[in-house]
């Protein structure tokens, strides 16, 4: 249906990518008859920046691909004025206008609206380390010359070790990329982890994962400066832990900040990092001016407080309801809770909602599951394991995170559960989901059924989870570990100072175990010591406890600990 107006509305939009060119289209489909002007800095509008890595790994070939739309096609198909180019420089609300820098022609301007939409996103950050704007090079991945440059660089030096900055997904996307044509990738990360949206054990699986595909992974350890290398077309990275290393070709991706210096003298409310303040309705603190995408605070839809969520998903969906909250459509935006996903070499890591360290943080209570879970029967082939890490409540069981680690189908895991999440729903809510299920695709007990299960009985008491990282500290006069593996399972390695029962035995032999001690039972994944802590608690032991994720988890994670001791110098 399309709502006119009384008068021609002009509405002018800053940023023509994820949130300025949804809002544009929007606008335009709701209403015929307003002007829509599209501001961009850049050359491009509606650019695909989520492809940008893949472009340059060559699994997207064609770079026309890159490209949504192009302003062209979207001047002709919306009735809409681009201009490319232009840069808005100032904001001015008192005259409701905008200044304008016509980088084509060098010319500077004014254009009054009636509306003004910002989306100026974000930029990479580019701390002032020594040696940084003297190599040649080091590179930022985020528009279509930025990744024009990488290719020309690569092609013309024919580069063999990429050194990426910052183990976020953008960082791991170009590591995997960089390693698809067949460059040494060393990944260098400032935190303990990679990833951090997963909390640390998660993100071990994913560390774990890069190992095996021969990335050198330098974490805890930040960059102190660069030192180009006169006529080598490399640079010297040194480390703060005094390590240095040669990197060929390297790649900043050590987050963002929003792009938001041009708002400055603007009277609009920005937060301590330059994000736009909104309400609900995407309006801020100047009337007739929205805002949305990355550069706006959002509310976090588990805690409440006030974020910064860079997401593509976000950004639309805010352009959308700006447009109709500008058409007259009353809409709010009720918060963002961070689902996402990225592929790093065979593996996909995904989350939704908060992870251990921001309820921690926010002194939220929580509760965990961990559970593995095949992609689909375990007989039908092909199929391959995920872990999956569910936080809820332990008041009500409403659901307040995610994290799945796995190879196949953690795609449609995390978003049922991102969905289940947006809707108030809890882990007995999870047990309920009928999901679609046939042998090639799922499970009549699907992953997200099974974690439900498990949380499920977690929240009820059934079983009380003890974790991997309380293993090295227990002392063995208060706790017994328990494996009840079988024996050719053991063989391949056991938790040190652990009884064996297999679980086949375990009936028989109760009697050998203390009753005056905690017991802490583990299998290979957590299922059958489940099963176990069962036959014990109901045999009157008090104190049983189920190793969460069972000792492949732990092995994982110790392993992967050791093999980093080993890389980092
Ligand atoms: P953008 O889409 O960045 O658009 C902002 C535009 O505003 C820019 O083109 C900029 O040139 C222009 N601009 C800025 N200031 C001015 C000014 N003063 N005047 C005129 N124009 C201006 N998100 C995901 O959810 N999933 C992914 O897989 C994913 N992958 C990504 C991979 C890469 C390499 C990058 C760079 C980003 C990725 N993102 C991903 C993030 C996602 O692209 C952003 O969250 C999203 O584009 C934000 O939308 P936006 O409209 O706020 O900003």
């Amino acid at each position: 249906m399309t709502r006119r107006m009384d008068m021609r509305k002009k509405i002018i939009i800053v940023g023509g990518v994820a949130g300025g060119a949804s809002a544009a289209a929007r606008l335009r489909r709701l209403d015929e008859e307003c002007e829509i002007i599209l501001l961009e800095k850049g050359p491009y509008v509606s650019f695909a920046n989520c492809g940008l890595p893949y472009y340059i790994g060559g699994v997207i070939e064609d770079r026309d691909q890159l490209f949504v739309q192009t302003a062209e096609r979207m001047m002709q198909r919306f009735a809409m004025d681009i201009r490319v180019r232009h840069e808005v420089l100032q904001v001015l609300p008192e005259k409701k206008s905008v200044v304008i820098f016509d980088h084509q022609n060098q010319v500077q301007y004014e254009e009054t609206y009636d509306s003004l939409v910002l989306s100026p996103g974000s930029k990479p950050l580019q701390p002032a380390i020594k040696g940084l704007t003297e190599s040649q090079n080091i590179f930022t991945v985020w528009t279509v010359p930025d990744v024009d440059q990488i290719k020309a660089y690569l092609d013309k030096y024919k580069s063999q070790h990429a050194v990426v900055i910052g183990g976020g997904f953008i960082g791991l996307e170009m590591a995997e990329n960089f390693h698809h044509l067949g460059l040494k990738v060393t990944i260098i990360e400032m935190a303990e982890q990679v990833m951090a949206p997963l909390d640390y054990e998660m993100a071990m699986l994913v560390h774990h994962h890069l190992l095996s595909k021969d990335v050198q992974l330098y974490l805890n350890n930040a960059v102190q400066f660069f030192e180009p290398i006169q006529n080598k077309n490399k640079t010297k990275i040194h480390l703060q832990s005094g390590s240095v290393l040669e990197g060929d070709i390297i790649v900043l991706c050590i987050g963002v900040k929003p792009n938001t210096d041009f708002l400055k003298e603007s009277g609009i409310d920005l937060n301590v990092r330059g994000g736009i303040k909104v309400n609900k309705h995407m309006e801020t603190s100047v009337p007739d001016i929205y805002a949305v995408g990355d550069a706006v605070e959002v509310t976090d839809f588990i805690t409440k407080m006030p974020a910064m969520i860079p997401l593509a998903g976000p950004a639309n969906k805010q352009g959308r309801i700006v447009a109709n909250q500008i058409m007259g459509r009353t809409e709010a935006y009720e918060g963002t809770q961070g689902t996402s996903i990225v592929k790093v070499f065979n593996q996909t890591v995904a989350t939704t909602g908060a992870n251990e360290k921001t309820l921690k943080q926010y002194q939220i209570p929580y509760s965990i599951s961990l559970t593995e879970s095949n992609s689909h029967a375990n007989y039908y082939p092909g199929a391959t394991p995920m872990i999956m890490k569910l936080l809820f409540s332990p008041k009500d069981g409403k659901i307040l995170g995610a994290q799945i680690v796995g190879e196949d189908g953690v795609d449609k895991r995390i978003d049922v559960i991102a969905t289940a999440l947006r809707w108030g729903a809890t882990v007995e809510d999870l047990e309920q989901l009928e999901l679609a299920y046939a042998p090639p695709y799922g499970a009549a007990k699907d992953p997200v059924n099974m974690a439900g299960y498990v949380a499920n009985n977690i929240y009820k008491g059934d079983v009380i989870p003890a974790f991997y990282h309380e293993i090295q500290d227990l002392d063995p006069v208060k706790t017994l570990i328990l494996d009840i593996r079988e024996k050719d399972e053991r063989n391949l390695g056991y938790i040190i100072g652990s009884l064996h029962i297999p679980l086949g035995q375990l009936r028989q032999k109760i009697n050998q175990l203390p009753r005056n001690k905690e017991i802490i039972i583990y299998c290979r994944s957590g299922a059958r010591s489940y099963l176990a802590c069962l036959i014990l608690m109901q045999n009157e032991f008090e104190n049983v406890r189920n190793l969460l994720g069972g000792y492949e988890f732990y092995q994982v994670i110790n392993k992967t600990k050791k093999e980093l001791r080993g890389t980092i110098h």
